[in-house]
């Protein structure tokens, strides 16, 4: 996997804004787009954030 690039989009910090994620002890990148994504359905980063098909979605408590 490429770094300094988003975990979903694999857009780079020159482009969009990138917040930066520690997991398992290694760094990854996400931008705010696809934070909500890492929020509510982690799944789809299955294949991209090692771990993600472990992670449960955060609930909703509108
Ligand atoms: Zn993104």
């Amino acid at each position: 996997m490429s770094e300094n690039v988003c975990l979903a989009c694999e857009r780079g910090s020159e482009e969009i804004p990138l917040i930066v994620l520690e997991y398992q002890g290694a760094q990854f990148r996400i931008c705010p787009q696809h934070l909500p994504v890492l929020i509510h359905d982690p799944t789809r980063l299955v294949g991209r954030l090692p771990g993600a098909e472990e992670m449960t979605p955060a609930e909703h408590h509108d």
